[in-house]
């Protein structure tokens, strides 16, 4: 049987990317655990980013080739290091002797789905108007990792953020000021910038969200919405 919930990773296209030095900090292991959980989802949909990230592992590779030892700080030595083991093909996954992914997240990308079943969330947190929300747990500060669900034609109203928050849309699509984003596409909102976000009509959205602050209201629904959602 088809699953509806499968959000068709190899079908996807993205149009929207992360910067190369977003892509550049994930490939030298300096991004945080949040932020390199969204750019390994993005990853997941976007070959020509992978592409990218192995072109900089290449060259970071060549550059300890002919780099007098003296000038690789033990720091940086130890972080490509990191990065090549983080890059390098794995085994295969052993099958997990008790399956327990939620149905929710059986099409979901595997390194999203490994951490919901790590942490063992079994269900989604329902919201006022149809949303719904999953909280995935992270060690970062004050990064927060969450999974929305938006029903179609819905969005979290117009929203700003003191500081910049990542989005890659994991099913079905949503439109604000700037753009269309759809399956796999990246999204940086930056500072103070303000947006009102709408899920695609039908299908909705379900997108990833790494917000390292909560966002700021400006609309009354906004306002009146934000103690339910406190993403
Ligand atoms: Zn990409």
């Amino acid at each position: 049987m088809m699953d509806q919930t499968k959000p068709r990773v190899g079908a996807a296209k993205p149009s929207h990317h992360p910067g190369e030095e977003v892509l550049l900090d994930y490939a030298i292991g300096a991004s945080s655990p949040a932020e390199a959980l969204v750019i390994d989802l993005h990853l997941e949909f976007c070959a020509q980013c992978r592409r990218t990230v192995d072109d900089l592992l290449a060259v970071g590779g060549a550059l300890l080739d002919v780099m007098e030892p003296a000038f690789v700080s033990p720091q940086m030595f130890n972080k490509t290091l990191q990065a090549i083991g983080q890059n390098a093909p794995t085994s295969p996954t052993k099958p997990s002797p008790i399956p327990r992914v939620p149905t929710f997240a059986v099409g979901w990308p595997a390194p999203l789905r490994d951490r919901v079943t790590a942490n063992r969330l079994k269900q989604w947190r329902w919201l006022p108007a149809g949303f719904r929300a999953l909280r995935i747990p992270m060690s970062d500060g004050d990064a927060r990792i969450w999974v929305m669900k938006a029903p179609g034609g819905r969005g979290p109203f117009k929203h700003t953020h003191s500081r910049e928050e990542w989005t890659v849309v994991l099913q079905g699509g949503f439109t604000d000021e700037t753009g269309k984003y759809e399956m796999g596409d990246f999204v940086s909102a930056g500072r103070d910038e303000a947006h009102h976000t709408v899920a695609e009509p039908g299908e909705g959205c379900i997108c990833v969200l790494l917000v390292r602050a909560e966002p700021i209201y400006t609309t009354l629904p906004g306002k009146l919405l934000a103690p339910f959602v406190r993403i």
